[in-house]
Protein backbone atom coordinates (compact mmCIF):
# COMPACT_ATOMS: atom_id res chain seq x y z
CA UNK A 1 0.00 0.00 0.00
CA UNK A 2 1.64 3.07 -1.18
CA UNK A 3 2.34 5.35 1.65
CA UNK A 4 4.02 9.26 0.67
CA UNK A 5 3.61 10.09 4.57
CA UNK A 6 4.93 7.12 6.49
CA UNK A 7 1.32 6.84 8.03
CA UNK A 8 -0.37 3.72 8.66
CA UNK A 9 -2.81 3.37 5.69
CA UNK A 10 -5.59 1.23 5.48
CA UNK A 11 -6.42 -1.60 3.09
CA UNK A 12 -10.15 -1.34 3.23
CA UNK A 13 -12.11 0.54 5.53
CA UNK A 14 -14.19 -2.98 5.60
CA UNK A 15 -11.73 -4.46 7.70
CA UNK A 16 -10.99 -2.16 10.23
CA UNK A 17 -11.61 -2.41 14.01
CA UNK A 18 -14.45 -0.17 14.94
CA UNK A 19 -12.71 1.04 17.59
CA UNK A 20 -9.98 2.97 15.55
CA UNK A 21 -12.45 3.92 13.49
CA UNK A 22 -14.29 5.62 16.26
CA UNK A 23 -10.85 6.97 16.72
CA UNK A 24 -10.52 8.08 13.21
CA UNK A 25 -13.85 10.13 13.46
CA UNK A 26 -12.92 11.89 16.05
CA UNK A 27 -9.63 13.05 14.72
CA UNK A 28 -11.71 13.57 11.36
CA UNK A 29 -13.98 16.03 12.96
CA UNK A 30 -11.35 17.66 15.00
CA UNK A 31 -9.54 18.32 11.60
CA UNK A 32 -12.96 19.79 9.88
CA UNK A 33 -13.88 22.04 13.25
CA UNK A 34 -10.51 23.70 12.84
CA UNK A 35 -10.77 24.56 9.32
CA UNK A 36 -14.00 25.44 9.37
CA UNK A 37 -15.36 26.93 13.15
CA UNK A 38 -17.98 28.39 11.80
CA UNK A 39 -20.78 26.73 9.74
CA UNK A 40 -23.99 28.01 8.51
CA UNK A 41 -26.77 26.52 6.21
CA UNK A 42 -26.13 27.56 3.08
CA UNK A 43 -30.15 28.14 1.89
CA UNK A 44 -30.88 31.67 2.69
CA UNK A 45 -33.36 31.84 5.03
CA UNK A 46 -35.53 34.06 8.24
CA UNK A 47 -37.88 30.71 9.16
CA UNK A 48 -38.55 27.45 8.93
CA UNK A 49 -41.27 27.71 7.00
CA UNK A 50 -38.52 29.62 4.70
CA UNK A 51 -35.83 27.08 5.00
CA UNK A 52 -38.44 24.25 4.38
CA UNK A 53 -39.20 25.17 1.22
CA UNK A 54 -35.89 26.39 0.61
CA UNK A 55 -34.56 23.00 0.91
CA UNK A 56 -37.51 21.24 -1.30
CA UNK A 57 -36.42 23.91 -4.10
CA UNK A 58 -32.94 22.47 -3.49
CA UNK A 59 -33.47 18.70 -4.74
CA UNK A 60 -31.47 18.52 -8.19
CA UNK A 61 -30.08 21.94 -7.98
CA UNK A 62 -27.69 24.27 -5.90
CA UNK A 63 -28.07 26.48 -3.58
CA UNK A 64 -26.73 29.53 -5.49
CA UNK A 65 -29.89 28.91 -7.80
CA UNK A 66 -32.67 28.29 -4.81
CA UNK A 67 -30.87 31.92 -3.11
CA UNK A 68 -31.67 34.01 -6.33
CA UNK A 69 -35.14 32.87 -6.63
CA UNK A 70 -36.42 32.45 -2.64
CA UNK A 71 -36.19 36.13 -2.19
CA UNK A 72 -39.23 36.78 -4.77
CA UNK A 73 -40.76 33.86 -3.83
CA UNK A 74 -41.06 35.07 -0.10
CA UNK A 75 -41.52 38.74 -0.50
CA UNK A 76 -44.89 37.75 -2.31
CA UNK A 77 -45.56 34.13 -0.24
CA UNK A 78 -44.26 35.19 3.43
CA UNK A 79 -46.70 32.66 5.01
CA UNK A 80 -47.63 28.97 4.79
CA UNK A 81 -51.06 30.82 4.43
CA UNK A 82 -49.72 32.77 1.72
CA UNK A 83 -48.36 29.48 -0.26
CA UNK A 84 -51.17 27.30 0.61
CA UNK A 85 -53.54 29.84 -1.48
CA UNK A 86 -51.13 30.65 -4.37
CA UNK A 87 -51.82 29.91 -7.83
CA UNK A 88 -49.61 27.42 -8.89
CA UNK A 89 -48.63 29.08 -12.24
CA UNK A 90 -47.66 32.30 -10.82
CA UNK A 91 -45.39 30.36 -7.85
CA UNK A 92 -43.59 28.01 -11.55
CA UNK A 93 -42.65 31.23 -13.21
CA UNK A 94 -41.10 32.30 -10.13
CA UNK A 95 -39.17 28.91 -9.52
CA UNK A 96 -38.75 27.80 -12.33
CA UNK A 97 -34.60 28.17 -12.65
CA UNK A 98 -34.07 25.15 -9.81
CA UNK A 99 -35.65 23.25 -12.30
CA UNK A 100 -38.81 20.01 -12.07
CA UNK A 101 -40.56 23.76 -11.21
CA UNK A 102 -43.92 22.08 -12.04
CA UNK A 103 -43.24 19.41 -9.44
CA UNK A 104 -41.93 21.58 -7.00
CA UNK A 105 -45.03 24.04 -6.92
CA UNK A 106 -47.08 20.97 -6.46
CA UNK A 107 -44.94 20.06 -3.58
CA UNK A 108 -44.28 23.50 -1.85
CA UNK A 109 -48.03 24.34 -1.90
CA UNK A 110 -49.45 21.03 -0.72
CA UNK A 111 -47.18 21.00 2.20
CA UNK A 112 -47.94 24.81 2.75
CA UNK A 113 -51.65 23.70 3.10
CA UNK A 114 -50.91 20.60 5.02
CA UNK A 115 -49.03 22.79 7.68
CA UNK A 116 -51.87 25.24 7.29
CA UNK A 117 -54.31 22.36 7.78
CA UNK A 118 -52.34 20.73 10.44
CA UNK A 119 -49.99 22.60 12.65
CA UNK A 120 -51.40 26.12 12.44
CA UNK A 121 -49.25 27.34 9.57
CA UNK A 122 -45.91 26.34 11.65
CA UNK A 123 -43.72 23.77 10.54
CA UNK A 124 -43.50 21.00 13.00
CA UNK A 125 -40.18 20.45 14.80
CA UNK A 126 -40.41 16.46 15.09
CA UNK A 127 -39.11 13.97 12.09
CA UNK A 128 -41.89 11.74 12.72
CA UNK A 129 -44.16 15.10 11.61
CA UNK A 130 -41.93 16.63 9.43
CA UNK A 131 -42.30 12.97 7.12
CA UNK A 132 -45.95 13.33 7.08
CA UNK A 133 -45.31 16.86 4.67
CA UNK A 134 -45.40 16.56 1.22
CA UNK A 135 -41.52 16.77 -0.56
CA UNK A 136 -40.01 16.19 2.81
CA UNK A 137 -37.76 12.87 3.09
CA UNK A 138 -35.15 12.48 5.73
CA UNK A 139 -32.63 14.66 4.74
CA UNK A 140 -34.96 17.71 4.24
CA UNK A 141 -36.06 16.72 7.56
CA UNK A 142 -32.56 16.01 9.23
CA UNK A 143 -31.78 19.62 7.31
CA UNK A 144 -34.48 21.65 9.53
CA UNK A 145 -34.11 19.79 12.96
CA UNK A 146 -30.04 20.79 12.54
CA UNK A 147 -31.25 24.31 12.23
CA UNK A 148 -33.51 23.50 14.91
CA UNK A 149 -30.08 23.21 17.00
CA UNK A 150 -27.95 25.58 15.38
CA UNK A 151 -30.25 28.75 15.30
CA UNK A 152 -31.60 28.12 18.43
CA UNK A 153 -35.67 27.46 17.29
CA UNK A 154 -37.72 26.42 20.36
CA UNK A 155 -34.76 26.35 22.56
CA UNK A 156 -32.73 23.97 20.15
CA UNK A 157 -32.00 20.60 20.99
CA UNK A 158 -34.31 17.85 21.71
CA UNK A 159 -32.86 14.58 22.10
CA UNK A 160 -36.19 13.04 21.23
CA UNK A 161 -37.18 15.32 18.18
CA UNK A 162 -35.88 12.17 16.13
CA UNK A 163 -32.64 14.08 14.33
CA UNK A 164 -30.98 11.97 12.53
CA UNK A 165 -27.56 13.28 10.58
CA UNK A 166 -28.15 14.61 6.66
CA UNK A 167 -26.40 12.61 3.90
CA UNK A 168 -26.49 14.71 0.60
CA UNK A 169 -24.49 14.12 -2.05
CA UNK A 170 -21.52 15.47 -0.73
CA UNK A 171 -22.02 13.32 2.48
CA UNK A 172 -22.62 10.46 0.86
CA UNK A 173 -19.11 10.49 -1.04
CA UNK A 174 -17.01 11.81 1.65
CA UNK A 175 -18.30 9.18 3.72
CA UNK A 176 -17.03 6.49 1.62
CA UNK A 177 -13.98 7.97 0.27
CA UNK A 178 -12.98 8.18 4.37
CA UNK A 179 -14.28 4.72 4.99
CA UNK A 180 -16.82 5.56 7.54
CA UNK A 181 -19.80 3.97 5.74
CA UNK A 182 -19.90 0.37 4.02
CA UNK A 183 -23.07 0.78 2.23
CA UNK A 184 -23.88 3.03 -1.05
CA UNK A 185 -27.89 3.36 0.45
CA UNK A 186 -28.12 6.97 2.19
CA UNK A 187 -30.54 5.21 4.43
CA UNK A 188 -27.78 2.91 5.40
CA UNK A 189 -25.40 5.69 5.25
CA UNK A 190 -27.28 7.86 7.65
CA UNK A 191 -27.29 4.93 10.45
CA UNK A 192 -23.70 4.33 10.23
CA UNK A 193 -22.34 8.15 10.51
CA UNK A 194 -25.09 8.15 13.89
CA UNK A 195 -23.20 4.81 15.30
CA UNK A 196 -19.58 6.76 14.82
CA UNK A 197 -20.16 10.21 15.25
CA UNK A 198 -21.05 11.56 18.69
CA UNK A 199 -24.73 12.93 19.05
CA UNK A 200 -23.48 16.28 19.56
CA UNK A 201 -21.91 16.39 16.53
CA UNK A 202 -24.83 15.73 14.61
CA UNK A 203 -25.96 18.67 13.60
CA UNK A 204 -22.63 20.59 12.34
CA UNK A 205 -20.56 17.44 10.99
CA UNK A 206 -22.84 17.01 7.46
CA UNK A 207 -22.33 21.05 6.98
CA UNK A 208 -18.30 20.58 7.49
CA UNK A 209 -18.36 18.13 5.23
CA UNK A 210 -20.29 19.68 2.71
CA UNK A 211 -18.13 22.59 2.47
CA UNK A 212 -15.24 20.40 2.25
CA UNK A 213 -16.50 18.50 0.01
CA UNK A 214 -16.82 21.47 -2.00
CA UNK A 215 -13.53 22.75 -1.35
CA UNK A 216 -11.01 19.83 -1.50
CA UNK A 217 -12.64 16.35 -1.75
CA UNK A 218 -14.63 17.04 -4.66
CA UNK A 219 -16.65 14.90 -6.32
CA UNK A 220 -14.17 14.89 -10.04
CA UNK A 221 -10.80 16.21 -8.82
CA UNK A 222 -10.13 15.48 -5.15
CA UNK A 223 -7.19 16.70 -4.01
CA UNK A 224 -5.75 14.34 -2.34
CA UNK A 225 -1.91 15.50 -2.06
CA UNK A 226 -2.86 18.50 -0.39
CA UNK A 227 -5.78 17.17 1.93
CA UNK A 228 -5.66 17.87 5.67
CA UNK A 229 -7.43 14.64 6.01
CA UNK A 230 -5.01 12.19 4.01
CA UNK A 231 -3.06 10.46 6.65
CA UNK A 232 -6.60 9.70 7.80
CA UNK A 233 -8.13 8.60 4.72
CA UNK A 234 -7.93 5.06 3.34
CA UNK A 235 -8.76 6.44 -0.20
CA UNK A 236 -6.02 8.95 -0.30
CA UNK A 237 -3.62 6.09 -2.04
CA UNK A 238 -6.11 6.00 -4.72
CA UNK A 239 -6.48 10.08 -5.28
CA UNK A 240 -9.71 9.74 -4.04
CA UNK A 241 -11.02 6.88 -6.21
CA UNK A 242 -10.76 3.48 -3.93
CA UNK A 243 -11.52 -0.12 -5.21
CA UNK A 244 -14.37 -0.23 -3.08
CA UNK A 245 -16.21 2.62 -4.69
CA UNK A 246 -15.57 1.70 -7.71
CA UNK A 247 -16.73 -2.41 -7.26
CA UNK A 248 -19.75 -0.60 -6.04
CA UNK A 249 -20.37 1.25 -8.61
CA UNK A 250 -19.69 -1.51 -11.43
CA UNK A 251 -22.25 -3.61 -9.20
CA UNK A 252 -25.09 -2.11 -10.52
CA UNK A 253 -26.49 1.07 -11.31
CA UNK A 254 -29.57 0.67 -9.34
CA UNK A 255 -26.81 2.30 -6.56
CA UNK A 256 -25.80 5.38 -8.01
CA UNK A 257 -27.78 8.77 -7.17
CA UNK A 258 -29.01 9.58 -10.46
CA UNK A 259 -31.06 6.73 -10.85
CA UNK A 260 -34.73 6.81 -10.28
CA UNK A 261 -34.00 10.65 -10.00
CA UNK A 262 -36.73 12.10 -11.43
CA UNK A 263 -39.24 9.96 -9.65
CA UNK A 264 -37.60 11.04 -6.93
CA UNK A 265 -36.69 14.55 -7.66
CA UNK A 266 -37.96 16.25 -4.96
CA UNK A 267 -38.64 13.90 -1.85
CA UNK A 268 -35.45 14.06 0.00
S1 LIG B 1 -7.44 12.30 0.94
FE1 LIG B 1 -8.50 12.58 -1.01
S2 LIG B 1 -10.28 11.22 -0.93
FE2 LIG B 1 -9.52 11.47 1.15
S3 LIG B 1 -10.72 13.15 2.04
FE3 LIG B 1 -8.83 14.03 1.21
S4 LIG B 1 -9.33 14.68 -0.89
FE4 LIG B 1 -10.94 13.24 -0.20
Amino acid sequence: MPSSSGTRRFRSPLTERPALRARRVGQIIERLQARYPDVQLPLTHQDPFQLLVATILSAQSTDAVVNRVTPTLFAQYPTAQALAAARRRDVERIIKPTGFFRQKTAAIIHMSQSLVERFGGHVPLTMEDLLTLEGVGRKTANVILSAKRLEAWEGGGDPSDGMGIVVDTHVRRLSQRLGLVSSDDVGKIEQQLMAIVPREAWATFSLRLIYFGREVCTAKRPRCRVCPLNALCPSAPYEGYPPWMQTRRTRGMAHEPGHKRKRNAIRR
